[in-house]
């Protein structure tokens, strides 16, 4: 993209409605603009982002055999009313009537739909298990949005549901998605730690929330250091051997990882002190077994092995791809700007031209320009050379190409790499094999 015809509307100042870092920074670097309270719309840049985390996510999931659907905004209040949800859910639900007067609702999250959908196209025990997602807009009329997209109302998520026969199938399930998680918040770019969470009348260990660790997050963590070093891509586990999904999720909750809420001093005290690591987190996705909740309320039913009809046991799993977009900078940023991990970078690097019209300048940056257009924000503003500097550190480019007139001349070009501030000089062909192995 070429910056001098692009929307990317940077600021100077710094908005006087943001709290925390990572709203500032993505009003300031253009990513976002608010629409309403808790209501933003995502610009060039932004969009970009959440479609890089997006495919990521999908691309984890349909590595466990999720298959992507994709469920309406709009549900009719009928659906929730058979789950008993609709009285329930209360005010941070958004209902809306329509022309007809029929109840509708902008949904906050799909149980009460995909157990409908999955009804209507199941029967028999053979065809399960079943995993279904889609990433879609929800709406949570939250009390306090705030932190920008981090707590809105209108938000996107991924939400993945499973349904299996038994109990302990449907714990397989459980854990192929928890090792799906991790590989794709690995992939992209951050430390996201699973910890134990609430699990409502149900028990047992099924219920974690995956945290990025951020000074500003909402809650306080404690877990053991050893998580920073997994490799959870290499892991080799037998995605259909639930044996060997067990040894993975044993070998994982055997690491100490615990929200302020959950914390165990007396099992804190067994890691070793050097391993203790404490910190604040944001909650970026929250996984959840919770058997036959839905398909018992909501009446639906397979024919098992021996004939008689079986509830299917559920379990649903979320991600805030929105939230993560905010919680990534506030994990990832300085006092120049974002730090974008290269995977969900907008762009992967920005090329400054620092004299555009010069004939050596423009020739140089067009050659770079062209080896990856798409993966490319070119600076070809008649802008003065600190106000691209500027604009490149807010933007968060992971790598910077700055074209100035001497270098040119002589076929030269400086790199700098935004997280370390490392700069190097190198000729025109060297730097275009640097852009073709950016991933
Ligand atoms: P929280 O405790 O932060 O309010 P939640 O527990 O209500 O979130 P879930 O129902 O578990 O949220 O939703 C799954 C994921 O959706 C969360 O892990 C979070 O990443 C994201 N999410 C939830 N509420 C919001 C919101 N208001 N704005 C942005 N993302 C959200
Ligand atoms: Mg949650």
């Amino acid at each position: 993209m070429r910056l001098s015809r692009s929307f990317i509307p940077t600021l100077r100042e710094t908005p006087a409605e943001a709290q925390i870092a990572s709203h500032r920074l993505m009003l300031r670097a253009g990513l976002i603009r608010q629409t309403a309270s808790g209501i933003y719309a995502w610009l060039p840049a932004g969009l970009r982002v959440l479609r890089r985390i997006s495919q990521i996510v999908r691309e984890e999931q349909d590595a466990i055999g999720a298959q992507e659907v994709l469920m309406p905004t709009l549900q009719p209040a009928e659906l929730w009313k058979r789950s008993g949800r609709y009285d329930a859910y209360g005010p941070e639900m958004l209902r809306i009537t329509d022309r007809h007067d029929r109840d509708l609702l902008y949904g906050p999250t799909n149980e009460e739909m995909i157990t409908d959908l999955f009804a209507g196209g199941v029967k028999s025990y053979r065809e399960l298990p079943q995993v279904l997602y889609h990433i879609q807009w929800k709406f949570r009329d939250e009390v306090r949005p705030r932190f920008g997209v981090m707590r809105g109302r209108e938000f996107l998520m991924k939400d993945a549901y499973s349904f299996d026969i038994d109990t302990q199938s449907a714990i397989a399930s459980y854990r192929r998605m928890m090792l799906s998680y991790l590989r794709a918040f690995q992939r992209i770019g951050v430390k996201a730690i699973p910890m134990r969470a609430d699990t409502g009348p149900i028990g047992g260990d099924l219920s974690h929330e995956f945290i990025i660790l951020a000074p500003t997050g909402e809650s306080s963590v404690f877990y053991d250091g050893r998580f920073e070093q997994q490799d959870w891509r290499a892991e080799a586990v037998e995605l259909a051997d639930p044996e060997s999904l067990q040894r993975f999720f044993m070998r994982m909750t055997s690491l100490y990882a615990a929200t302020e809420d959950k914390h165990d001093e007396a099992a804190w005290h067994d890691v070793e002190p050097a391993l203790r690591r404490e910190g604040r987190g944001i909650e970026v996705g929250h996984i959840f077994y919770f058997g036959t909740k839905y398909t018992q309320s909501m009446g639906v039913a397979v024919s098992g092995p021996d004939g008689a009809m079986v509830h299917p046991e559920m379990g649903s799993y979320g991600i805030g791809i929105s939230r993560l977009a905010g919680a990534i900078i506030e994990a990832s940023h300085d006092e120049a700007g974002i730090i974008w991990p290269m995977p969900v970078a907008p762009f992967r690097a920005g090329i400054l031209n620092l004299k555009p019209g010069d004939a050596a300048c423009d020739s140089v940056a067009d050659a770079l320009y062209e080896a990856a257009p798409d993966d490319m924000l070119l600076d070809d503003r008649a802008d003065r050379a600190g106000v691209k500097f500027a604009d490149a550190d807010l933007i968060g480019h992971p790598v910077q190409l700055v074209v100035g007139p001497r270098g040119a001349a002589s076929g030269t070009i400086e790199v700098k790499w935004r997280a370390s501030g490392e700069r190097t000089e190198m000729p025109l062909d060297a730097a275009v094999a640097l852009i073709a192995s950016l991933r």
